[in-house]
């Protein structure tokens, strides 16, 4: 596949979904899919699922078209997915990729296995949001366009700072910057503001967190108790992974938080020696060589001791 237009020819209904508990790359890679089907192709009828998006990106054009019910006699011609490592990710937008007649899908996770008809995967890519924008024609990137792309280009490199940046990365947020977008009020309200919540949440998080294997790595973890008591969702918890990473001497950082059924959520962040891809892959996750996550069970301990174990190993190697 080199370009999604050639791709939509034959297509009357299409549905855009990505993976569940959506980021800034998920959401804006998805919306800016979306916006240019919807400007370029007004004949067809697109769609787009997701689990309900924080209020961060609601600015973002046709945010409130994003649907998070789904119809189980709906099947549609065409069903692309995006920043998804495997169809269990999916969630309940699941049905549609198995009943569409072609999918499509359009990812940046090593872990991906080319599980689509058509596959646009480069692991090496900032974000599936630069991804799409490889694939759509420059002139028919719109500002809404561009501001959507932005946003995902932005989360998933932190501000253009993870290695997973380069020159292409720049090259590509300089165009989008020529499209008109308010580049710093993105960076700053999408990215920099947090309410009370979150800073309390976070300065919690901060607090409880302890060294392992020496100070090779970091860890803490969120109990649903505490997120009533600050009043946060999963959601509201973006951010406090990365702040552990930036701790001086640590290779590696994990975070976990408590999942209604009691199980965890964890998230590891990498410095560049540890593979947290190769460890979350192992406990049914996945992600990327410096930031992955899983669900496992246990206590938060135990689960930080099964890692530690892993990276352990990885260092030693
Ligand atoms: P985060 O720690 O920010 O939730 O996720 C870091 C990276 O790992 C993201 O690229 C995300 O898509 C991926 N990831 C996080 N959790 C999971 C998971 O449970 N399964 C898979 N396959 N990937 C995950
Ligand atoms: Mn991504």
């Amino acid at each position: 596949m080199r370009d999604l237009a050639s791709q939509l020819k034959w297509v009357k209904t299409v549905a855009i979904a990505g993976h569940i508990r959506p980021d800034g790359d998920c959401v804006g890679s998805c919306l800016a899919t979306y916006n240019y089907i919807k400007t370029w192709f007004p004949q067809i009828q697109a769609d787009i699922y997701l689990e309900p998006i924080p209020n961060i990106f609601k600015f973002l054009k046709n945010s409130e078209q994003i649907q998070s019910t789904y119809d189980n006699d709906k099947a549609y011609d065409l069903c692309i997915v995006q920043d998804c490592g495997d169809t269990g990710r999916l969630g309940e937008a699941v049905k549609y990729f198995q009943s569409a007649k072609k999918t499509i899908c359009i990812d940046h996770h090593v872990s991906n296995d080319n599980f689509a008809d058509e596959n646009y995967i480069f692991p090496e890519a900032s974000s599936t949001s630069e991804l799409v924008f490889e694939l759509l024609e420059t002139e028919k990137i719109t500002k809404e366009i561009a501001e959507c792309i932005y946003v995902g280009m932005v989360h998933d490199t932190g501000v253009f700072q993870y290695s997973c940046t380069s020159a292409r990365t720049m090259n590509i947020a300089g165009i989008l910057m020529e499209k008109g977008i308010d580049f710093s009020q993105i960076v700053d309200e999408t990215f920099y503001t947090k309410t009370f919540a979150q800073n309390q949440i976070l300065g919690q998080a901060l607090l409880n967190s302890k060294l392992l294997l020496e100070g090779a790595v970091i860890a803490t973890a969120v109990s649903k108790e505490e997120m009533e008591r600050f009043q946060v969702l999963p959601k509201h918890l973006d951010g406090i992974v990365s702040q552990l990473r930036v701790t001086k001497g640590v290779e590696a950082a994990i975070f976990l938080y408590e999942n209604e059924d009691h199980t965890w959520k964890v998230s590891m962040r990498s410095n560049g020696k540890a593979n947290v891809a190769d460890i979350a892959v192992k406990y049914n996750g996945g992600g990327h060589v410096r930031a992955a996550g899983a669900t496992m069970e246990g206590r938060p301990e135990e689960i930080f001791d099964r890692i530690c174990e892993e990276i352990k190993g990885q260092l030693n190697d």
